[in-house]
C-alpha cells in the first residue's frame, strides 16, 4: 500500500471504493510489526480499533460520517482513553485503566477517527530523547541507532514510519515540536488554552498543550479545528470561536517575519541545521515575506526558567501518586511513610525523582522567592519580548533544535546536556504562543533537519497558513 500523507486523499480513495479502511487498519497493524523494533507502541488496541474501522467505513458508505473518518490516529500514552490502558511510560502506573476519556480522545472519536494505540514516551513527559520511558527508548527510524526526541518520540516515530497517518502527542516544553524535528514531520504545538487539558496526565500545568504529529499541514489544521474549542471540564481553556482552520488554508501573503540573531548565531547550532535554515530564510524572501533580523537577549535565560517553573509545578503535580490513591503500591511496608516513600522510591524511574527533588526544594520555605518567584519574574519578561516582537511581525523564525537526532545513550547521563537540548523549544513555551517544526529535508547522513515558526496567541491561522505556503 502507498504511504498516504493526507486525510483528504483517503477519504476520497474510500469514496472512489479503492480503499477500504479494515484494509487501511490492517496495512498499519502491519507496519507496527514490521517497525516493531522502534519501540514506537506501548499497546495496539486490536479490537476497539477493528470495530471503530468496520463502523466508519459503514458510516462513509451511509454518508453520515464526521470529519475525521479514516482517520487512523496514535495517541501519546498520556491521553485517557477509557477503559484502555494510560501509563505514562512509569512504572507508576504500569497497570492503570483510564476510567474516563479526555476530551480530545472524545472530540476524535466523535468525528471518527480511528484510534490504533498509545504510543511510547519519556516517564510523565520529562525528557527529551524518550530515553527515560520504562517501557525502554523510542528508535528513530532514519537511525535506529539515534533516539526519536521527546517526550512524544512514540507520536513522531509512528508517523515517520507510516504506522499510522497522525498522532496526538502534548508538549510542555517541545515535546511534540522537537521529536517531529528528530523524525522529518511536522508538529504542532497551539496556543496554552486553545485545547482541553482534561484527562491529560499533567506534567506542568502552566505549559502542558496538547499537540499533533502530522505528515501534512492539512491535517494538522483540520485536527486542531477538531480539537480546539471551549470545555466545561477545563476551566483553562479559552472560549474563544475555533476558526475552521482547514478551509481557511490560503497562502500566506507577504508577511513580516522576525528572524532571531543569537539562535541562527548560536555556537550550539549544527552548521548543517544553520545552512538549511538559511535556504528556508530565501525561499521566504524568493515568496515575497520580508524577512528581519532581530535580537533576542534573553536567549540565556529561558532554559532556568523553564526548568525551575516546570519542576516546580511537576513536583506539586506528581504528589498525587502515593501509593494509595492509585497506581504502584509497595507491598510490604510496615507504616502510612513508610508505604509513601516505598512506592515513590519504586515506582518513579531517576529523572522523574530529579523534578520532584528539584521541584520540592524550589518550592521550600526560604528559597521560593530566590527561585520560583525569580523565574516567574523572569517567565513575565521573556512573554513580554515574545509579545512585543508579535505585535511588529507576523511571525517569529527560529530552530526547533541545536543539533539533529543524537545517538541513544550520548546525552542521558549527563541531565544538563539535556535540558540545553530545549533551548530554542522553551520559548514558545514559557510565552504561551503557538509554535510548529516545519521539515526542511534530510542532512548529508540522512537525518531529518527542521525550522520553528510561531506566531502570536491564538493565531494559528497565520502560522498553518505560513507553513504550508512554505512547504509547497
Ligand atoms: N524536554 C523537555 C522536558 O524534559 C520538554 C518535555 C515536554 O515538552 N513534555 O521538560
Amino acid at each position: 500500500m502507498k504511504k498516504y500523507t493526507t486525510l483528504a486523499e483517503i477519504q476520497a480513495h474510500v469514496v472512489q471504493q479503492k480503499l477500504s479502511l479494515p484494509d487501511l487498519l490492517e496495512y498499519y497493524f502491519q507496519q507496527i510489526e514490521d517497525y516493531k523494533h522502534l519501540n514506537a507502541f506501548n499497546e495496539v488496541f486490536f479490537l476497539s480499533a477493528k470495530k471503530q474501522a468496520a463502523d466508519v467505513q459503514e458510516k462513509i458508505n451511509n454518508q453520515t460520517a464526521g470529519k475525521l473518518a479514516g482517520m487512523v490516529i496514535g495517541i501519546k500514552d498520556n491521553i485517557c482513553y477509557q477503559d484502555h490502558l494510560v501509563t505514562a511510560s512509569s512504572k507508576m502506573l504500569e497497570h492503570f485503566v483510564a476510567p474516563y476519556s479526555a476530551t480530545v480522545v472524545e472530540r476524535l472519536l466523535a468525528e471518527d477517527a480511528i484510534i490504533i494505540g498509545r504510543l511510547n514516551c519519556d516517564e510523565f513527559a520529562m525528557g527529551g530523547s524518550n530515553e527515560t520511558s520504562y517501557f525502554g527508548p523510542v528508535r528513530n527510524a532514519a537511525d535506529q541507532e539515534r533516539v526519536a526526541g521527546g517526550s512524544s518520540g512514540g507520536s513522531a516515530v509512528a508517523v515517520q514510519a507510516d504506522m499510522c497517518l497522525a498522532t496526538l502527542g502534548t508538549d510542555t516544553g517541545g515535546s511534540v515540536r522537537q521529536p517531529a524535528a528528530f523524525c522529518g514531520c511536522i508538529g504542532l504545538k497551539p496556543t496554552y488554552g486553545r485545547i482541553s487539558r482534561y484527562g491529560v496526565i499533567a506534567y506542568a500545568s502552566s505549559f502542558d498543550q496538547v499537540g499533533t504529529i502530522t505528515s501534512s499541514v492539512d491535517d494538522a489544521a483540520l485536527l486542531l479545528e477538531v480539537l480546539a474549542g471551549a470545555d466545561d471540564k477545563d476551566s483553562t481553556v479559552s472560549q474563544k470561536p475555533v476558526p475552521a482552520y482547514s478551509r481557511s488554508l490560503v497562502p500566506a501573503q507577504k508577511q513580516k517575519i522576525a528572524v532571531l540573531q543569537e539562535t541562527l548565531n548560536s555556537e550550539a547550532l549544527d552548521p548543517e541545521i544553520r545552512e538549511a535554515i538559511l535556504k528556508g530564510i530565501e525561499k521566504l524572501k524568493t515568496d515575497g515575506h520580508e524577512i528581519e533580523y532581530v535580537s533576542f537577549d534573553l536567549l540565556d535565560y529561558l532554559v532556568p526558567a523553564y526548568y525551575v517553573l516546570t519542576a516546580a509545578e511537576a513536583s506539586s503535580n506528581l504528589s498525587r501518586y502515593d501509593g494509595v490513591h492509585y497506581g504502584y503500591r509497595n507491598k510490604d511496608a510496615k507504616d502510612l511513610n513508610q508505604l509513601y516513600k516505598l512506592s515513590r522510591a519504586e515506582g518513579f524511574g531517576p529523572e522523574v525523582k530529579r523534578r520532584i527533588l528539584l521541584g520540592t526544594f524550589i518550592l521550600s520555605a526560604g528559597y521560593y522567592d530566590a527561585y520560583y518567584q525569580k523565574a516567574q519574574k523572569v517567565r513575565r519578561l521573556i512573554r513580554d519580548k515574545v509579545e512585543l516582537l508579535l505585535q511588529q511581525h507576523d511571525a517569529i523564525l527560529l530552530p526547533v533544535t541545536p543539533t539533529p537526532a543524537f545517538k541513544i545513550g550520548e546525552n542521558i547521563k549527563d541531565p544538563l546536556v539535556m535540558y540545553m537540548e530545549d533551548i530554542f523549544t522553551v520559548l514558545a513555551s514559557l510565552s504561551g504562543v503557538p509554535a510548529i517544526s516545519l521539515p526542511l529535508g534530510n542532512n548529508q547522513s540522512g537525518l531529518p533537519l527542521s525550522v520553528q515558526l510561531i506566531a502570536a496567541h491564538y493565531n494559528e491561522t497565520a502560522l498553518l497558513n505560513l507553513s504550508h505556503s512554505f512547504l509547497k
